[in-house]
């Protein structure tokens, strides 16, 4: 009812309530990245790697439109989507085929071509495998190629399945795991929109939902003591990394607050100059990025 006197229930006491949690739109999440990807290979070193991975997010966003409607595995527990069940997954493995033939055409360097091949002949059973790993967000350093194009897909499926649930019934499960699907997050994000200014939310790597945190906080140990900030560049970076002295751990933030365009995944590859930098700090990289396992 709005009659101009009723109030704004998400306004009573004056301060905007962020939602703990927001669903993902999947045809937004990869267009938006795509799009990105694209900006971002037009600059810097990385450039064909950047160009790569915008055209595969390009390819799943189109293939969004085509594929069956999701129905899998929503279980009574916490978190809903249960991913380890989704390892045979027969729509899942279809995903998988589908992504593999739609990105034959993308110019893709040598190694990805021949994965991608590889894939596509693999058997139910070495689908199943590299499921079961990206389940884990755990990718074998020796396949890390054929692992990409399962976690394009796998990300797809998830998204998906995210997208049928409602924000209100998700529940914070512990520092660093997608209350969604359990898995681990890419990047924090520090936000403002209509409603909210300057909150926090991880993006889950793999079904793109968001959730709220505390603005300074170890998303790998949950400790808010022996936090600090470091970036490649200057104080003002819109990207940094969050390091925690008590478990020796960091994960990137992205200040889309300063620029709106920063997008969870594909700034994430672009700033690679950033973890190059915090190899030589000895800090393990916490969360998870399947488009940087290789490197
Ligand atoms: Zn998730
Ligand atoms: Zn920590």
């Amino acid at each position: 009812m709005s009659n101009g006197l009723s109030p704004d229930p998400s306004l009573i006491g004056g301060v905007p309530e962020a939602p703990f949690a927001i669903i993902p739109d999947p045809e937004t999440v990869f267009a938006t990245r795509a799009r990105r990807f694209a900006f971002l290979a037009e600059s810097g070193n990385l450039g064909g790697y950047l160009r790569f991975l915008g055209e595969l997010a390009r390819v799943q966003a189109d293939l969004l439109a085509d594929l069956p409607p999701v129905s899998t595995p929503h279980r009574a527990g916490m978190p809903p989507i249960d991913r380890k069940a989704l390892a045979g997954d027969a729509a899942l493995d279809a995903t998988l085929t589908r992504l593999c033939a739609a990105a034959k055409s993308i110019d893709m360097p040598e190694a990805a071509r021949a994965a991608r091949q590889a894939v596509t002949s693999a058997s139910p059973a070495d689908r199943a495998w590299m499921f079961l790993n990206l389940a884990k967000d755990h990718i074998p350093a020796d396949a890390t190629a054929p692992h990409l194009f399962a976690a394009a897909a796998f990300q797809l499926h998830l998204s998906l399945l995210a997208a049928t649930l409602a924000a209100n019934d998700l529940t914070p499960l512990g520092t660093g795991i997608c209350p969604a699907c359990g898995g681990k997050p890419v990047t924090s994000s520090v936000i403002a929109n209509e409603t909210v200014e300057n909150v926090r939310y991880c993006t889950c790597a793999t079904c793109a939902t968001q959730w709220n945190e505390v603005r300074i906080k170890c998303q790998n140990c949950g400790s808010t003591k022996g936090i600090s900030y470091r970036s490649a560049e200057t104080q003002e970076a819109t990207v940094k990394a969050e390091c925690c002295s008590e478990c020796q751990g960091w994960l990137k933030i992205l200040y889309q607050v300063k620029n709106p365009s920063l997008d969870p995944v594909a700034d994430d590859v672009a700033s690679l100059g950033l973890d190059l930098m915090m190899r030589e700090t000895g800090l393990k990289r916490a969360g998870f990025h399947p488009f940087l396992a290789g490197f």
